[in-house]
């Protein structure tokens, strides 16, 4: 029986459209892009392999689109082999987290990652909403140095889904909770099936700076999502989940469970080549009230008002961001990193960083009255 099993735990890890019944690994939900188009003459193919290791769902792939690539940024499409490591049996976190700034933060049933809502620095100043600012090609992906999608399309992705029925999973969360696209059935029964809908409300332009743009505000109805984007919605027996959407945060706004370690990493082997550990950049740390508390009185800026150009005010779980923090405030990025005791990764040699904001020398900064 055992060995029965295991020899059919064979067969459907060879073939992604199907798996075992009885079994929790989710690997029928991913697509066979074997069988696909391509990106197209003059690029890799595309590669997705998943599979169920002890506690984990294992995606690796190749991020290459499984349609015609269409160029909207400048950056080539290049293969960047990545394994996405996901818990198998995903729990919700005491305390919701934030997304990372930039990089991966789970990979769609196609093997794309899926990166947050808001860009790079580029064009400066920067890390604006990529849907508002209409650079995403027709699937909600596009090129940096690789392909990713800061939404999902699901007509790019729900293989034979009929319009009025109920979306599937589209991608896996690094906390390891699946994605729907946006519908699903509005009770037990799916006497109905509703769109689902974000709790994000639009505060001004989202050209510069999306989370700032944006601030999640509770919401009456069953249609409504919770500040990650998900719920314990009765379209899936009440087990947590998010949901794609057509507005902010449109995949996930945070973790409700807990995100694997290499989130926000890059991990790809021809970035690791370059000498650095993990390849993307490391995520911005939390100040601690203690160091905001300091940073406010070396910078002469009122303490609340620095906690909330940090987005540290108002229960909000969004990423760190020190360069439109320092933006906010009208003071350099420096300066407010040297403040809070942190080195600036971009900075060309070390900076003392620490010990700064204790007693030394305030310099000119301190005469800055707010
Ligand atoms: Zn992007
Ligand atoms: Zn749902």
């Amino acid at each position: 029986m055992s060995n029965m099993k295991a020899l059919l735990a064979c067969i459907f890890a060879a073939a992604l459209p199907m798996a075992a019944a009885d079994s929790p690994c989710p690997a029928g939900a991913f697509l066979d892009v074997s069988q696909s188009a391509g990106a197209g003459e003059g690029f890799p193919r595309p590669r997705v392999e998943v599979k169920c290791e002890a506690d984990s769902l294992v995606v690796s792939s190749n991020a290459i689109p499984h349609y015609k690539f269409v160029q909207i940024t400048p950056n080539p499409l290049v293969a960047l082999d990545r394994d996405y490591r996901m818990p198998l049996y995903p729990k919700l976190a005491e305390d919701p987290s934030p997304l990372p700034l930039l990089g991966p933060s789970g990979v769609a049933i196609n093997g794309i990652p899926l990166f947050g809502p808001n860009e790079g620095p580029v064009p400066y100043p920067g890390f604006g909403d990529p849907v508002y600012n209409a650079i995403l090609d027709d699937c909600l992906g596009h090129t940096a140095r690789q392909y990713h999608y800061h939404a999902l399309a699901e007509a790019c992705l729900a293989v034979g889904k009929r319009y009025g029925e109920p979306s599937p999973v589209l991608a896996f969360a690094a906390d390891g909770f699946p994605v729907y696209g946006p519908f699903g059935c509005a009770d037990e029964t799916c006497s109905e099936v509703i769109e689902f809908k974000s709790s994000w409300d639009e505060r001004r332009s989202p050209r510069n700076d999306a989370w700032d743009a944006y601030r999640y505000a509770p919401k009456e109805g069953a249609e409504y999502l919770d500040r990650c984007n998900g719920h314990s919605g009765n379209d899936h027996g009440g087990s947590y989940h998010y949901h794609a959407t057509a507005t902010f945060p449109y995949i996930m706004g945070c973790f409700s469970g807990t995100p694997a370690s290499d989130v926000g990493r890059l991990e790809d082997r021809q970035l690791s080549r370059r000498g650095q550990r993990g390849g993307g950049p490391p995520p911005e740390p939390r100040p601690t009230a203690a160091q905001v508390r300091r940073a406010a009185v070396e910078l002469g800026i009122k303490e609340d008002k620095l906690a909330e150009a940090l987005r540290l005010t108002d229960g909000r779980v969004v990423p760190m961001n020190y360069a439109a923090a320092a933006r906010a405030l009208g003071i350099g990025h420096r300066a407010l990193s040297a403040a809070l005791g942190f080195e600036l990764p971009q900075a060309g040699r070390p900076q003392r960083g620490r010990g700064r904001g204790r007693g030394g020398p305030g310099g000119p900064r301190r005469a800055r009255r707010l």
